[in-house]
């Protein structure tokens, strides 16, 4: 079947907790064993989703990869007309840098929202119990969505567990979700029947016009509840000025942008981090080298 594409030039999110080979906490935690399965299952729903779109019709697709260091993907067992982003950048792009010339945005492997009923849900950190903005829990494919939207860069399509595309979906206007169901465990799940329908529901996203830039309206007003109780809240918020109490550290930003800018400071930075930031990412951009390179040292004939 030949789909009309609208979109030719798309960028990717990926991320692993929503992907097929991750089936625990260990498995989306820095080298680990069950981690480089992980990431060969990753490496593999990023591939046939590229090789997919490209047989459609995209001419360009850059995949950022979104999980932890930023070093996951396997990039030479991606189709090679992708361009791969590993790590994070500085720029207008939160971790992504500066903005590329995509029309829209598809999110792989993605989670739930702190504090909900999610597989190994999160927002940017487990540290957060709980995070409400505005009364309501936030998921970070809006904070990624947001970061995009002055691009003009349509979210347009989504996939991660029920709950996650629950939340997708409710959060951004008529895009396009495709579940994957761990429930049943790592021994019961068909890799390969899954990403053949996931490759299928994102060539079909691909007319997916109806979403537009997502550009939620603030103020914003989070609650952000610390997993590890009052004095680590303290602590933390400390650090920045930001208003405590008990557990609870709280944001008051009057645009998203200011909003996910606060929350990457309170989540990965102090001010020393920050002043230093170039170091720090080029420490940390070594560190996911290294973690990758320990995955390809391990790879077995049958992940490749
Ligand atoms: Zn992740």
């Amino acid at each position: 079947m030949v789909m009309s594409t609208l979109f030719k030039r798309i960028l990717i999110v990926s991320d692993m907790e929503g992907s097929s080979g991750c089936f625990s906490y260990r498995a989306a935690s820095f080298m680990t064993k069950d981690w480089r399965r992980a990431c060969v299952g990753m490496t593999q729903d990023v591939h046939h989703v590229v090789k997919t779109l490209f047989a459609a019709g995209v001419e360009e697709i850059t995949v950022k990869d979104f999980h932890r260091t930023g070093y996951n993907i396997i990039p030479e067992q991606v189709h090679p007309a992708a361009r791969i982003i590993s790590g994070y950048k500085l720029g207008p792009v939160p971790g992504m840098g500066n903005p590329i010339a995509a029309e829209a945005i598809m999110f792989l492997g993605m989670h739930a929202a702190s504090g909900t009923r999610g597989f190994l849900a999160h927002t940017l950190t487990s540290r957060i119990a709980y995070l409400e903005v505005n009364g309501k829990p936030m998921s970070e494919v809006e904070l990624f969505s947001a970061s995009f939207a002055p691009y003009g860069i349509r979210p347009i399509f989504f996939s991660g567990c029920p709950v996650a595309c629950g939340q997708a979906k409710a959060a951004i206007n008529m895009i396009h979700v495709y579940p994957i169901d761990k429930r049943q465990g790592p021994q019961n799940f068909d890799a390969d029947v899954w990403r053949a329908g996931l490759k299928q529901a994102a060539v079909a996203s691909l007319t997916n016009i109806s979403t537009k830039p997502f550009t939620p309206k603030g103020p914003f007003k989070a609650v952000v509840t610390m997993r590890d109780g009052k004095h680590v809240a303290r602590k933390m918020a400390n650090r920045w000025d930001f208003r405590h109490q008990d557990a609870r550290i709280f944001l008051d930003a009057p645009d998203i942008h200011i909003l996910y800018e606060d929350l990457i400071r309170l989540c990965y930075l102090t001010p020393l981090k920050e002043k230093m930031i170039t170091f720090w990412l080029f420490m940390y951009d070594l560190w996911g080298r290294m973690g990758l390179y320990w995955v390809r040292q391990g790879l077995q004939p049958r992940d490749l």
